[in-house]
């Protein structure tokens, strides 16, 4: 590979938390963001080259970053894969994940329909359209289920569990619109496989153990403690859902542990995930990095397990929007092996995700690593590179 300066640049529709950590990893690698995001100055601004301001379904805006960029992708599920497709055709930039991946994985409905068809496991789930579906579905998978917007939920919002037939109304009120029933899995834990799918191969992180809280993600820890064969069939089952998805990128996989060790999906995010953050600390090439040379059709980047990781997010603490203020952070600075992650975010609401911290216990110095044949590799690897 021959690079010039930038080595690429890279369009993202969306400009959150996801995207400001993409741009972190881009720097080193010389590879430029574009990001296009509705809010003016979003977290990913002040890492990326530049910003357009606009919705996520803004067919200029979207316009603006091919036009600039050697491939287009996105941080989030409400970019319009519509508006992508048309921009990618009319500008001839490649979009990584392709979107019929967005667009299968954007409906809950479609997305559980195109695991089952592929022999992946799901939880049991029914298409919802009226109370008396609902009703059915309950009689059939048995009560609680877990109702869900076919659309638009991230954070638990979108979902709501239904106890019995006395609720149907009232819940598929509050959803509103179409859904989906699943049975509510008794699990023993949530676990979560990062998977990055690049030109021509594929590699899967460490199963990481995700612990939620009222349906919103809190702590993660990798490599998950769990037995070697649930460990083995998680990625098993993540090689299969990988199979499925059409497009280069990073994808997020949830799955849950079942009381009895067994393995079932319940989403795939077709992007960066929460469940990935550990990565920064643990891997030689975090999710991020991961995702930006799959896009590009870079060599993909190492994978495995370098120091054991606990995330813990920090969400916003408040009854209601306020402006954001940090404080009290002495304690993680303080910290040796404690790196802080703060996504610039101007409001802070209700359990809002706001940044997060990561330990890994590895901030000895390491006696046995043999540093003189590091330094005479680090010498040899020089000399491969010009700049001619
Ligand atoms: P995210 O929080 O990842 O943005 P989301 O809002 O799209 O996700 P899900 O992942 O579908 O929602 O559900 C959020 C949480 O609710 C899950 O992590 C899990 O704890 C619980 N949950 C979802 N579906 C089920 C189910 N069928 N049975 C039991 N618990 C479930
Ligand atoms: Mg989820």
């Amino acid at each position: 590979m021959n690079h010039r300066t930038p080595a690429a640049t890279v369009g993202v529709v969306g400009g959150g938390q996801l995207g400001r950590m993409m741009g972190e990893a881009a720097g080193p690698l010389g590879i430029e963001l574009i990001v296009s995001d509705p809010t003016p100055d979003c977290p990913a601004a002040p890492v990326v080259r530049d910003q357009i301001v606009g919705d996520f379904d803004d067919y200029e805006a979207i316009r603006a970053l091919a036009e600039r960029a050697d491939v287009l992708t996105f941080e989030i599920e409400l970019a319009d894969p519509d508006e992508m497709e048309r921009v990618g055709e009319e500008t001839d930039t490649p979009i990584h994940p392709d979107p019929d991946t967005l667009r299968m994985i954007q409906d809950k409905l479609v997305q559980n329909r195109a695991l089952k068809a592929a022999n992946i496991p799901t939880p049991a789930f029914r298409k919802i359209d009226t109370a008396d579906d609902l009703i059915a579905a309950g009689e059939e998978l048995g009560w609680p289920l877990m109702l869900k917007a076919r659309e638009g939920g991230y954070d638990g919002r979108g979902n709501r569990p239904v106890a019995g037939p006395d609720e149907v109304e009232e819940a598929l009120e509050e959803i509103g619109g179409s859904a989906l029933a699943e049975e509510l899995v008794d699990f023993e834990r949530e676990l979560a496989i990062m998977g990055a799918v690049g030109a021509d191969e594929m590699r899967v992180y460490p199963v990481t153990e995700t612990i939620q809280e009222e349906e919103i993600l809190r702590a993660l820890v990798a490599p998950a403690r769990i037995r070697d064969s649930v460990r083995s069939r998680a990625r098993e089952v993540a090689f299969e859902v990988l199979d499925l998805l059409e497009g280069r990128g990073i994808y997020g996989i949830e799955l849950f542990e079942t009381r009895d060790g067994e393995i079932s999906v319940n989403e795939i995010a077709p992007r960066p995930h929460n469940s990935g953050h550990w990565t920064i600390e643990g891997t030689n090439c975090s999710q991020f990095e991961q995702h930006l040379r799959a896009v590009l059709g870079w060599p993909l980047g190492d994978a495995a397990l370098r120091s054991s990781a606990v995330t813990a997010n920090l969400l916003g603490d408040v009854d209601s929007t306020r402006t954001a203020e940090l404080a009290g952070t002495e304690a993680i600075l303080e910290t040796p092996d404690a790196s802080l992650h703060w996504y610039g975010k101007r409001e802070v609401r209700p359990l809002r995700k706001m940044g997060h911290l990561t330990l890994t216990g590895a901030h000895r110095a390491v006696e046995d690593v043999d540093r003189d044949q590091l330094l005479t590799r680090a010498r040899a690897l020089t000399d491969s590179v010009s700049f001619r």
